[in-house]
């Protein structure tokens, strides 16, 4: 085998389509039995679905996805300060998505299967360790629930996309600890509810101690007049140091948060309606971890949520976990399945999703809602008043560019790799 990849999460199941896609042969393992839809709803930008159409998945996008059609940021008042128009309608030549993570995964794992053959995803698999003697790496794994090793592989190369928890981050990085928790917990949850604004929009209101965002997931049940709104409401709390360790699946209570966002009914959204009757609550605390100084050594390296597990804002979990695959296979098609590799791809991503973790502790682009929060906290008559379009513009600009997706640069037809044969 040249490549094994640890973890089926969208990282390495991205991985795994990138890599089989540059001749590798390639196998996955994933510790849960069963891959199921879990999750709720996240955003794929324009430069990570630049090299899913490379791979032949734009069309299975579009059937399960919405095309994001703006970004809006308003006031806790429910006032507009900026809105950007996102992925086509803003001229990229790929499209911005909205899409269950689960339904995401799914579509990524059903494309797995159907290249590399069910025989190369082995689910139940959780990596217990591994060892690199120099000419390849030979892991061990376990089954669920159960500390026993079951199965031995050996590869070329092996690829850490084992979420923020990783294995093998802890492996090269044994005194990290535990994610740094920022205080503050997101309740996130989906609810069918009739469309807002123009039915394909993201929009964010509040501020840095409290905010709730929304945007619509599924565009299957248009026909009914309904959508399914992915939503998160977030509050800050003085840290206190305990927390209930992330979960991605942790049920929520309604109670813990919805009598602070009781007042946000707003005329074009009402957002405590939106939360009483979703179907479930689900509650996460925000972390990340610091950027590391080495992602691997030797014939094994980290990718994802592994390598630079980020605060959700900004839409860049998934997107930089695929651009990570995208850059894995550019390396391997140079240098082939070797360690020099793994730290030529190492060196071209670790700077640019290191500075998106710390861009993001800042808040992002999203410090435009703090910046109106601290200036006009009872609102105001005209937003200019408050902070100019230009500075807007700019705080905008300035975040597209760190995550690497201003318009200029994914547009670039330049470096493309060469297309399927099938003329994806
Ligand atoms: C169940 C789940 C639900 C999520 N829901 C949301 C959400 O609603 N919104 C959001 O913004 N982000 C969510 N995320 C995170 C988001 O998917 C990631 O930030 C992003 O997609 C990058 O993914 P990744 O593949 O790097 O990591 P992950 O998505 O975390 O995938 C890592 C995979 O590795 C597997 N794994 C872990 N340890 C081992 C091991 N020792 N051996 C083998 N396999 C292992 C895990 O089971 C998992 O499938 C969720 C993640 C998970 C796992």
């Amino acid at each position: 085998m040249d490549v094994m990849i640890i973890g089926g999460g969208i990282g390495g199941l991205a991985a795994a389509l990138s890599l089989h896609d540059a001749g590798m042969d390639v196998e996955v393992f994933e510790a849960v039995g069963t891959i199921r839809p879990l999750g709720v709803g996240i955003n794929v930008l324009p430069h990570s679905v630049k090299e899913l159409d490379r791979l032949g998945l734009l069309g299975e996008l579009d059937r399960i996805a919405v095309r994001t059609s703006s970004l809006s940021y308003y006031s806790r008042h429910g006032q507009l300060i900026w809105r950007e128009a996102r992925g086509t309608e803003a001229g990229y030549r790929w499209p911005q998505y909205s899409i269950h993570r689960g339904r995401f995964q799914n579509a990524l794992l059903d494309s797995a299967i159907e290249r590399l053959g069910a025989q190369r995803i082995h689910c139940g698999r959780r990596l217990t360790g591994f060892h690199d003697d120099g000419d390849s790496v030979t892991a061990q794994f376990s089954a669920p629930g159960d500390p026993a090793i079951i199965a031995e592989a050996s590869a070329a190369l092996m690829i850490g996309a084992d979420g923020i928890h990783s294995t093998i981050r802890r492996t090269f990085n044994p005194g990290e600890g535990a994610p740094v928790w920022d205080g503050r917990i997101l309740w996130r949850g989906v609810t069918r509810a009739a469309p807002f604004l123009d039915g394909r929009s993201m929009i964010m209101a509040g501020h840095e101690r409290q905010k709730f965002v929304c945007y619509p997931i599924n565009p299957g049940l248009v026909d009914v007049g309904l959508q399914e709104i992915n939503w998160i409401a977030e509050l800050k709390f003085d840290k206190c140091g305990e927390f209930n360790r992330e979960d991605w699946n942790r049920s929520g209570r309604q109670e813990d948060f919805l009598p602070q966002f009781e007042s946000w009914a707003f005329d074009w959204l009402d957002i405590p309606a939106l939360i009483a009757t979703s179907d479930a609550i689900f509650e996460y605390p925000m972390v990340d971890r610091d950027p590391l100084e080495i992602w691997g050594g030797g014939r094994t390296t980290l990718l994802g949520d592994a390598a630079h597990p980020m605060y959700p804002i900004g839409s860049n979990g998934s997107s930089q976990a695929i651009l990570d695959a995208a850059a894995l296979k550019c390396a391997v098609e140079a240098c082939g399945p070797t360690p020099e590799a793994l730290r030529t791809y190492e060196r071209g991503r670790r700077p640019p999703t290191s500075a998106i973790v710390l861009a993001n502790r800042q808040n992002g682009p999203e410090q435009v809602m703090q910046i109106v929060e601290e200036r006009a906290p009872d609102g105001f008559r005209h937003i200019d008043d408050v902070i100019s379009p230009h500075d807007l513009q700019a705080i905008a600009n300035r975040y597209k560019q760190t995550a690497g997706f201003d318009l200029a640069a994914v547009n670039r037809t330049e470096n493309q790799l060469p297309r399927r044969p099938d003329g994806h």
